[in-house]
């Protein structure tokens, strides 16, 4: 696994700066990362995957992350239509979906729409059966890796509650238009999706019938918020790792940086919010491998506590950095923008804030 992972990292390494000021990733790269099982690694090994349990993705999905935010993302997106597919197709459809997403194909996971950000429940995007197909009408906003993707993994309005519909990005009626200059994870091909008259086999549909919508949603963002909580790691990990670097090194008044009790402090802050991160990501992992109870807080937790404390680590790495970090595709400049928008993604910080509040007082999410 060492080895695997050193392969991998060094297919990355280094060219994040360019990746991000390009805002683009080369697809070839994607495609051999997912043809060899590794965007979507939780895949069992019976649909070509690699079987990893989430804690083991977790710490692979950290070492991404601490190089490259927005090949992270992509492997969040991949991995959360990976879970959708697994956790609500039927054997069937898992076994037509899976082995292509372990196989070299990519895919991305709508929710959003331009009416339903935070409140899911608003989602307009229709799935109406008509004979041995279905229809889909609809737009999403802001989906990651939807740029690169074979496959969207759509979610919308089904018969009596809501389903989400496996849609080749090529179908008729499909349009994806690339977000323009997004804030931060620059290359990670965030697009809106137009949904027009889309028609599909009715076995597009997963699992084939309405469920509640609360339901769906939950079930995919739970990988997301695990895989988030990670790749936040990963961004604390880098920011720690080029604070210490320069701070012991260049030196001011004297004496290196870190030899400055203020700077030092700093250092310490870093430290305990990568500390943190890891450890609220790691009892969200073993939470879901070992099928906990806790696990719907847990992961609420890790996502929130994490995308927090990278927020700030950044912010600090920033600081510690001054004007060697302050140029654009520097590791924290990408950093300071990337981990901003892990506060609004997957449940934003104040929605997390709900749901932690709900646990609070009911003791239930
Ligand atoms: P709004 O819902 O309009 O919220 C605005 C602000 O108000 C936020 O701070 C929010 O926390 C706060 N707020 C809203 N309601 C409440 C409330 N009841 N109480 C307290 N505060 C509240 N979507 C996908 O479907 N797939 C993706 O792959 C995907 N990737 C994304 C990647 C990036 C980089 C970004 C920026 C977005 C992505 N999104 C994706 C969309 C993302 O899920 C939404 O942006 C997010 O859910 C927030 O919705 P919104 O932006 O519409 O904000």
């Amino acid at each position: 696994t060492e080895h695997a992972w050193d392969t991998v990292t060094g297919l990355i390494d280094g060219q994040a700066d360019d990746w991000d000021r390009a805002g683009l990733l080369p697809v070839d790269l994607l495609r051999k990362l997912g043809a060899d099982g590794r965007l979507c690694a939780q895949v069992p090994a019976e649909y070509g995957g690699r079987g990893l349990s989430s804690l083991e993705n977790g710490e692979f999905t950290a070492r991404v992350g601490s190089l490259c935010s927005s090949v992270r993302s992509v492997m969040t997106s991949q991995g959360m239509a990976a879970w959708t597919i697994e956790r609500l197709g039927t054997a069937e459809q898992r076994a037509a979906w899976l082995p292509r997403l372990t196989g070299g194909e990519l895919a991305a996971a709508g929710f959003s729409e331009p009416g339903a950000g935070s409140d899911l429940s608003a989602i307009a995007t229709s799935i109406r059966r008509d004979g041995d197909s279905v229809v889909i009408d609809g737009r999403k906003v802001w989906v990651t890796a939807a740029h690169y993707a074979d496959l969207l993994v759509v979610f919308g309005r089904y018969e009596d509650g809501a389903a989400a519909v496996v849609v080749p990005s090529d179908a008729p009626g499909v349009r994806v238009e690339r977000v323009a200059d997004p804030l931060g994870c620059r290359a990670a091909g965030h697009a809106g999706i137009t949904l027009d008259s889309v028609r599909l086999p009715a076995d597009a549909v997963l699992g084939g019938v309405g469920l509640s919508l609360p339901l769906l949603v939950t079930t995919a963002l739970a990988y997301g918020r695990i895989s988030v909580a990670w790749g936040c790691v990963g961004i604390l990990r880098g920011c720690r790792t080029a604070a210490a670097q320069h701070a012991s090194t260049r030196e001011q008044f004297g004496k290196p940086l870190a030899e400055h009790q203020l700077v030092a402090r700093h250092l310490a802050e870093l430290l305990v919010a990568e500390q943190l991160a890891t450890r609220v990501s790691e009892h969200a992992s073993r939470c879901w491998d070992s099928g906990s109870p806790e696990q719907v807080m847990a992961t609420v937790l890790a996502k929130h506590v994490s995308a927090d404390q990278a927020t700030r680590g950044a912010e600090t790495a920033l600081q510690v950095l001054a004007s060697a970090g302050a140029r654009d595709g520097h590791l924290v400049a990408r950093a300071y923008r990337d981990a901003k928008l892990m506060k609004i993604i997957e449940g934003s910080h104040e929605m997390c804030q709900l749901m932690l509040a709900e646990h609070a007082v009911n003791g239930s999410i």
